[in-house]
């Protein structure tokens, strides 16, 4: 018998350790190049209001094939290159052969395995599709009171269990991150502390609400998530209401939850798309397919949000401002 989340962050090790997990699931820097570009600028924007430092971390948790920050340092580079020299580049990933791709894409890189292990300075970071793979745990009310889901033989089994923090109706289900909300306060005490800003995009809901959101995907489809614990990916959505509160504890200035689509317009997802277009008319078509797939309501725009993470009197980020 495993505690849920013991049995999630032991799968999702194996599983990123020994597969390929874009052929599992897409993510927006897979889709385009517009999506790392748009962030590359909003790292030179977050730059500039933290006074152009002269040597600062940029941090990325959870890089996968390295795609979003090849294309983000190519757009720092070009729109800050003061920035981009300013710039160490740390990336948080504990797949060894993704730290392999992410190297012919990074070479200028250095790797960790925690945050903790990131030495200090201002920093910028950035966590895409990061938190969604990190463990949870489920509890589900029942007449009798609260149960705790654990694993067994590929099976769920209940045991009794303290009342997590949440209301629900008997029958619901209840998620709790722990790993994300420790995460994500660890990030918010550094920065508060140290300086500079976060970017957090993923899946997930504004408000702390009931569900069971625990999915596992194989080749784009669901599977049985307790089926061959490393055979696919596992995720669950992101509670920002909690994550934010988190942050907020730990002393730092929280915003959003912006949706992923009205983030990407802030950006300027409609001019950088024109541009492209303009230079590649025979990419036209395709280029507008994945800003859509990116920002519309139906699409990635409305299930994807984002927020920033920042230090107390830093200026409201880029995308985020009223
Ligand atoms: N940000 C990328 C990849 C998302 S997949 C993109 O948008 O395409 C999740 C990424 O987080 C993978 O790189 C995975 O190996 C990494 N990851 C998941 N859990 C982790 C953990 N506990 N510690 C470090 N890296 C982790």
């Amino acid at each position: 018998m495993e505690r849920l989340d013991h049995f999630m962050a032991r799968a999702n090790r194996e599983y990123y350790a020994q597969n390929d997990p874009f052929a599992d699931f897409t993510t927006s820097p897979e889709i385009s190049q517009m999506f790392g570009e748009l962030i590359g600028a909003w790292i030179a924007a977050v730059w500039q209001d933290m006074g152009a430092p002269t040597a600062f971390r940029l941090i990325e948790a959870g890089p996968g094939r390295g795609t979003l920050m090849q294309d983000g340092w190519r757009t720092l580079s070009r729109v800050a290159p003061a920035a981009a020299s300013a710039a160490r580049l740390h990336l948080i990933e504990f797949s060894p052969r993704l730290r392999a791709e992410q190297a012919a894409r990074l070479p200028q890189a250095t790797w960790h395995d925690t945050l903790a292990d990131v030495p200090s300075g201002p920093a910028i970071v950035i966590a895409n599709e990061f938190l969604d793979a990190l463990p949870i745990r489920q509890f589900l009310r029942t007449g009798a009171g609260w149960r705790e889901r654990f694993v067994e033989n590929g099976r769920f089994i209940i045991q009794s269990a303290e009342a997590p923090n949440r209301p629900a109706e008997p029958g619901e289900v209840v998620e709790i991150c722990e790993a994300a909300l420790d995460w994500c306060s660890e990030l918010a005490g550094r920065l508060e502390s140290q300086g500079g800003a976060a970017l957090i995009i993923d899946y997930g809901t504004a408000e702390s609400r009931p569900g069971d959101s625990l999915q596992a995907l194989r080749q784009g489809k669901p599977t049985d998530p307790l089926a061959g614990p490393g055979s696919a990916d596992l995720t669950a959505h992101v509670d920002f209401a909690a994550v934010m509160a988190a942050a907020r504890a730990a002393g730092a200035a929280v915003w959003g939850p912006m949706p992923q689509g009205a983030f990407l317009d802030r950006l300027g997802l409609a001019a950088r798309m024109a541009r492209l277009a303009a230079a590649n008319p025979d990419r036209a078509a395709s280029l507008h397919r994945a800003a859509h797939r990116l920002s519309a309501p139906e699409q990635m725009g409305t299930l994807f949000k984002a927020i920033c993470i920042a230090q107390t009197g830093a200026p409201p980020p880029p995308g985020f401002a009223e």
